[in-house]
């Protein structure tokens, strides 16, 4: 971005961070610099700046950013993110939950039990935001977020603010076709009565199997390859012979091999390398094409460490 468009950002009560780096801002602690990151003060903030920012600026939004792999080129133009409370209020009305798409889903560990709100517990145990949780239809232990969506409301790119309905977004298995330019801003979720006792078992439940099934306390993004129909990712992996393969700083856990594991040292383009090498064996060797759940964004670095 050039500096003229960067002098030229509207005058919002939000915070603009220059050249931040996003590694600070992903659960793989990767990536290179966004232009800008603003983060609005409130609604009427993010609607301003969209409605004011020079036309050439893109946008990236970004929640908990435990679902990207940002490029060591980083973002060009201004990443947004919804850090400030105003975008993680929540309220209950006739057993809907309606949450800021800001809100952390850990946070639904404390607020389902004393309200007494079922059918939401699996959203507890996943990494992030709700509104990156609606965008990739996160899920976990039979359900997912389009199983339990009532409504939404989004802006736009130009700012309008509308009610969306989970059928506009063809909802799939870790997808959905929600714009990359519109933004998230509360979610209506459907829940059901039961005990504070009872919700709390879940919960913990599904704690207990995470901490017995997955890899806890590492530098990951979760599920690196969506389960292709029919097969699930981490056999194929296995049966590749790519559970055991590093390049750099990044391994597949011991613990799940579709967990990707950064030890601190490993480079965007590293991580990005192995998943492809990953992608090319498993097709080799099953005839499987896998796909990444996890979401590229951002630009690679040339030769000479150019973006
Ligand atoms: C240890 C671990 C375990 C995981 N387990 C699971 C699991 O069981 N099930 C599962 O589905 N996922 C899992 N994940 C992946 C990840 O946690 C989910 O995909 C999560 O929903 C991503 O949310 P986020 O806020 O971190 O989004 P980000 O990673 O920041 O972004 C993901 C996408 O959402 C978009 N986005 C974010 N916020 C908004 C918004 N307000 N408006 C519009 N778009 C937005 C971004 O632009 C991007 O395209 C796991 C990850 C980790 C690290």
């Amino acid at each position: 971005m050039t500096k003229v468009m960067l002098e030229n950002l509207p005058q919002v009560r939000g915070e603009y961070k220059f050249d931040e780096p996003l590694s600070k801002h992903t659960w793989l602690g990767v990536g290179g610099k966004a232009d800008v990151m603003f983060l609005p003060e409130d609604e009427a903030d993010l609607q301003y700046f969209l409605q004011n920012k020079p036309q050439d600026i893109p946008v990236f939004i970004i929640g908990g950013g435990s679902n990207l792999l940002v490029r060591d080129g980083g973002i060009r133009g201004a990443v947004i993110k919804l850090s400030n409370r105003s975008f993680s209020k929540w309220q209950i009305c006739e057993e809907k939950l309606y949450c800021g798409a800001g809100l952390k889903n850990f946070e639904l560990k404390k607020i389902l039990p004393q309200n007494g709100l079922s059918g939401l517990e699996f959203l507890c145990s996943i990494p992030g935001t709700i509104g990156g949780a609606f965008r990739s239809n996160a899920g976990c232990f039979g359900s997912d977020l389009a199983k339990v969506l009532h409504h939404a409301r989004v802006m736009d790119a130009s700012g309008h603010i509308f009610k969306v309905e989970p059928e506009d977004f063809h909802f799939a298995y870790r997808y959905s076709d929600f714009p990359q330019d519109w933004i998230i801003l509360e979610v209506c979720l459907q829940s059901e009565q039961k005990s504070k006792q009872e919700i709390e078992a879940i919960i913990a439940q599904n704690d207990e199997y995470r901490k017995n099934h997955q890899p806890q306390g590492i530098r990951t993004a979760g599920s690196t390859f969506k389960n292709p129909e029919g097969f699930a990712a981490w056999r194929l992996i296995k049966e590749a012979g790519c559970d055991t393969l590093s390049i750099g700083g990044v391994k597949m856990s011991d613990q799940h091999c579709n967990f990707l594991q950064n030890d601190g040292t490993a480079t965007a383009e590293q991580i990005e390398q192995l998943c492809e090498k990953i992608i090319e064996a498993v097709y080799k060797h099953s005839g499987v094409k896998m796909q990444m759940e996890v979401k590229r964004v951002g630009e690679r670095l040339d030769n000479d460490g150019r973006s």
